[in-house]
């Protein structure tokens, strides 16, 4: 093992430098600056180089982590990006975007007692860097085949899927109901966690590398599921999930109560330069007004942060729990509190107030209660407590659930769980429709970008053996 490594008896824990929140509020570029190269070999140089890393375990693509904290730490910095990119399509994605503290950073061993490698900080680094020097290059086909795959949707988890399948040698077709590629990373994830020129450039490289798009073509709407099933050789379906979970409050229908993603769609095209008529004539501008967000998890985060940006007059986020038990990332909470966003924990909503606009949140102060049998401690409302919070603006930020796929696209025969996401076999991830492949939110419900990425890869390697296996059938028939 290097010398330079186990440094961490020595070295303190030291993120990227964070922006001053007055001056984060400002803007909507990202908070962390990149490390100092000195400042990026000394932290990766804190890994103790664990036989069994727990990092790497708890990772979803399972990254080998200390090889590129090594290679890091020695600044060879080309290998350490191939490493890192061997099994990963976005690394410098999810090394923004990843709830570290709950994957790899919150299982490293050194946390207890010394903090934990800043492996996340030092992913993004690395391949930052990468495309700095011109070191990414579009996805090359060993070979061209014949064989093409239609991929429905261009989030983390079609796209990881079109550029293992074009790596093998695919004719790789990617449709998406959306004008630009990446899904949520393009109009949910804000811009301050994930800028957009991140998930474009890599755009650019796939369509160079020959992957098809086709944007603003809904299947089901626009094409069939059995047209595509009829010109290509698999079909992969990553749709990920849109349903707005809802609240049936009274005044729900008044003017400025709106679901979170379309706050956050209108405000992350209006960065990116669009027309948002919605925006520009202030439906979707939280600009001078008191903003009440509905909800406790990351999409509440970002909404209440997006307000605080386009200069909210006040931003409250109100939570039926208690700090302890909210969904959120507590870095997330951390952040927005810098920020000056006010949460009113252990309060529940129980109407919109106003006559033809929204003018508060009524709500009532909730205490918890017992564990249930999930061992989750249960809301009790108390009685007589509720109190008007001041809105001008409403969000609901509650979650979300899958469309109704079997009904979209005209395909009853494709069936799905309880929850409405898609079935598959776990082993081959394919559909009840032969050929067809399932994966990212669809399947698992709402998740994380890195999770989305697995299963992209995952199915590229399921569909790869679907395909020759039915070429090599039909050999034997001949
Ligand atoms: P998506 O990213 O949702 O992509 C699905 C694509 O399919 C979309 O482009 C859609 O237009 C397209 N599509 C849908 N139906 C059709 C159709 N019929 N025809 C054609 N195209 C269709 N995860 C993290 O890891 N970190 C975060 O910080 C984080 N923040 C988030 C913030 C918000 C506000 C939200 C909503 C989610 C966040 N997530 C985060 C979750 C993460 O973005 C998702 O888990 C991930 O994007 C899912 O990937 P996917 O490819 O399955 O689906
Ligand atoms: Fe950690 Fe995510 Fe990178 Fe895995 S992909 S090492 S979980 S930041
Ligand atoms: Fe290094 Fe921590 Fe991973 Fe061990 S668990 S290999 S110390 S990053």
């Amino acid at each position: 093992m290097a010398e330079k490594m186990l440094q961490f008896v020595r070295l303190q824990q030291q993120l990227p430098e964070k922006r001053e929140a007055a001056d984060r509020r400002k803007d909507f570029n990202e908070i962390y600056a990149r490390f100092e190269p000195a400042h990026a070999a000394e932290q990766a140089s804190r890994c103790s180089q664990c036989g069994v890393p727990f990092c790497q375990v708890h990772c979803p693509l399972q990254n080998n982590i200390p090889d590129w904290l090594k290679l890091t730490a020695e600044n060879r910095l080309e290998e350490a990006y191939e490493v890192a990119s061997a099994t990963n399509t976005f690394p410098e994605i999810c090394g923004r975007v990843c709830p570290q503290d709950r994957l790899c950073e919150g299982n490293c061993v050194i946390e207890k007692g010394f903090d934990s490698v800043t492996i996340g900080s030092v992913e993004k680094y690395i391949v930052d860097t990468a495309w700095e020097k011109g070191w990414v290059k579009p996805p090359k086909p060993k070979r061209e085949l014949t064989a093409s795959i239609a991929i429905i949707g261009a989030g983390p988890a079609g796209l990881a899927a079109a550029e293992q399948m074009r790596l093998k040698g695919y004719q790789v077709h990617v449709y998406d109901r959306y004008d630009r590629v990446g899904g949520l990373m393009i109009y949910g994830i804000p811009n301050f966690k994930l800028e957009k020129e991140v998930v474009l450039r890599r755009h650019e490289q796939f369509a160079a590398a020959g992957i098809k798009f086709h944007l603003g073509v809904e299947i089901g709407r626009d094409v069939t599921l059995n047209e595509l099933r009829e010109t290509h050789d698999a079909v992969f379906i990553a749709t990920g999930v849109y349903k707005a979970r809802d609240i049936e409050l009274p005044g729900a229908e008044l003017a400025g109560v709106h679901p979170a993603m379309d706050f956050l769609t209108a405000s992350n095209r209006q960065g990116l330069g669009d027309t948002v008529p919605a925006f520009e004539d202030g439906t979707l501008n939280a600009a001078g007004k008191h903003v009440v967000v509905i909800g406790g998890g990351d999409t509440a985060m970002d909404c209440v942060r997006t307000a605080v940006r386009q200069g909210a007059a006040s931003v409250a986020c109100l939570y039926r729990r208690d700090k302890t038990n909210m969904p959120g990332s507590m870095r997330e909470v951390h952040n927005a509190e810098e920020e000056g966003v006010r949460f009113v924990w252990l309060a529940a909503p129980e109407a919109f107030e106003g006559t033809d606009r929204v003018t508060g949140v009524r709500a009532t102060r909730m205490h918890l209660g017992l564990p249930d049998a999930t061992g989750r401690q249960q809301v009790d409302a108390i009685e007589g407590s509720s109190f008007i919070q001041r809105a001008d603006m409403a969000i609901k930020a509650l979650g979300f659930d899958p469309e109704d796929l079997p009904a979209m696209f005209r395909e009853p025969a494709l069936t799905v769980t309880r929850w409405g996401t898609i079935k598959v076999d776990h082993n081959t991830m394919m559909t009840a429709l032969p050929g067809v492949f399932a994966g990212g939110d669809i399947v698992r419900g709402a998740s994380l970008v890195v999770w989305g990425i697995r299963d992209g890869r995952d199915a590229a390697e399921q569909m790869h053996a679907y395909i020759m296996q039915k070429a090599a059938v039909a050999v034997a028939a001949e």
